[in-house]
């Protein structure tokens, strides 16, 4: 008989609380430790992003832990992205086929709850209001803060999972005890929040069925829709001042000057916002980065997920679905080696290179999101993208899809994209309509370069 297994997970945001879930009912010994209050006693406390797009990868993972009904009963269907021109024109470009190929939006403290729920329910124990401060590697030991009073706790472990976000003090820890090869890049660009509340008919104010985009080049404007009818928008801008002149967060020092930029840049959005100036003096502005390590785990005692590992910038939503995939990933590993370090360690080959290129793909997708969506020759390679898919649909598999809707790793479906990419920009050089396109000559590029998906996913 195995001996028995207990793990310390820190953090009870998204990946912590499925975590908990998918291990707990695995039999697993878990406990559970957050620096924040019970959300399910105070209200949840999140601080950012007030909802998220759910795609695939995050709900193949929550079926796992029999979450995806609760979790979708909430949910805001989006079919596609709702382009706002600054000429106030909108145009809906769907991102799949039909709406089997959709993103869902789900509320961040929703999701949260419903997860602690669940990992309750496992048998996982919870607790709040402590904060890990400090870890003794060598005495497997560690302090944790309850914030309110200041009192510490001490308790001991066999094995810590830093589930604990972009600014991981389990990280930090790690990381002084052996380097972690850590690298952080900062966007130059950060964000802030504003929202969209129900018209008063108390229905939502703009079509709730799409991702909407206000692109402006460098800088842009989202908004997701809330199942109470609202809508969260995000300003997307560069931090500081730059050589094109753009507007930016440094140079936006009151609500007024805000209130002008979205009356020049974002004149449809403006009027949907009546607490402008209250929200923007309220909201904090984001920082936004790509965190690398080299290293995931300390042997078989400490291991990073989901945003301790590798954060990412929001731009392809696909952070929590990627953490997501990594607690899954994970619980799978730990079935398959009795031996911790050797768990830890599959694990973190598998997922690194993944990781890696979804960060790179989440980095691309914000020029491609502020840029190019209102651009001729996007549109072009879009629909020469959909006539290839239409062509060859096991080889031919549109960005967006592979990473949304389907579940191969996404260094797959990086690499993939690249060679479609260049397929898309040779056939489409100098053309504005997709007449005269040679489909022999491509059909049969296809073939060469384009070996057929596997499809189990
Ligand atoms: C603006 C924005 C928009 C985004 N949009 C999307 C999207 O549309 N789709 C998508 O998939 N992803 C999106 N993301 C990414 C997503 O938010 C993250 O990838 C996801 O939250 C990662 O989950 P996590 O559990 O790793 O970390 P978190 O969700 O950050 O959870 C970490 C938890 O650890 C706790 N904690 C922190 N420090 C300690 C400590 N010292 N001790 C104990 N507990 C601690 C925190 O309180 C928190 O509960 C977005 C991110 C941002 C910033």
């Amino acid at each position: 008989m195995r001996a028995p297994r207990s793990l310390t997970l820190i953090g009870a945001g998204l990946a912590g609380a499925l975590l908990a879930t998918l291990l707990a009912r695995r039999g697993w010994h878990v406990d559970v430790y957050e620096k924040r209050g019970d959300p399910r006693v105070q209200g949840y406390a999140g601080g950012r992003s007030i909802n998220l797009a759910l795609a695939e990868r995050g709900r193949h993972a929550l079926r796992q832990a029999d979450a995806d009904d609760a979790v979708m009963a909430q949910a805001v269907m989006m079919r596609g992205r709702m382009v706002h021109f600054l000429d106030g024109r909108q145009q809906l470009q769907r991102y799949g086929r039909d709406d089997s190929e959709v993103i869902w939006s789900v509320h961040r403290g929703d999701l949260n709850l419903t997860l602690l729920r669940l990992a309750e329910d496992a048998g996982a124990r919870l607790h709040f209001h402590r904060r890990l401060e400090r870890v003794d590697f060598d005495g497997l030991g560690a302090t944790l803060v309850d914030d309110r009073d200041g009192a510490r706790h001490a308790i001991g472990f066999d094995a810590l999972i830093g589930a604990d976000g972009a600014g991981s003090a389990l990280r930090a820890a790690m990381n002084a005890h052996a380097p972690l090869g850590e690298r952080s890049d900062f966007l130059d660009h950060g964000y802030k929040e504003l929202e969209i509340p129900p018209a008063p008919d108390g229905d939502f104010r703009i079509e709730p069925n799409a991702l909407h985009i206000w692109p402006r080049g460098r800088y842009m404007c989202i908004a997701l829709p809330n199942d109470e009818k609202t809508f969260t928008v995000t300003l997307f801008l560069p931090n500081a001042p730059n050589a094109e002149g753009d507007p930016n967060f440094a140079e936006l020092t009151d609500p007024a000057a805000a209130r002008a930029l979205f009356a020049r840049d974002f004149a449809d959005a403006l009027p949907l916002i009546p607490d402008f100036d209250a929200d923007w003096a309220a909201n904090p502005q984001g920082q936004l980065a790509t965190l690398r390590l080299e290293r995931w785990h300390l042997d078989g005692r400490a291991l990073l997920i989901g945003d301790a590992a590798h954060a990412m910038v929001p731009f392809h939503g696909q952070g929590m679905n990627c953490a997501f995939e990594d607690c899954v990933a994970l619980a799978r590993h730990l079935d398959d080696h009795a031996d911790l370090e050797a768990a830890f360690a599959a694990f973190a080959d598998e997922r690194r290179p993944n990781a890696s290129a979804i960060q790179e793909m989440a980095l691309e997708n914000y020029l491609e999101m502020r840029d190019r969506v209102d651009d001729p020759d996007f549109l072009l390679q879009r629909e020469l993208e959909r006539a290839l898919h239409d062509r060859h649909p096991d080889r031919f598999v549109p960005h967006y899809t592979m990473v949304t809707f389907m579940r191969i790793p996404y260094a797959l479906a990086h690499a993939r994209s690249e060679l479609q990419r260049h397929i898309l920009e040779d056939a489409t050089r100098g053309r504005d309509a997709l007449d005269g396109v040679d489909w022999d000559a491509l059909d049969a590029r296809v073939l060469r370069e384009l070996a057929p998906l596997p499809d189990d996913a």
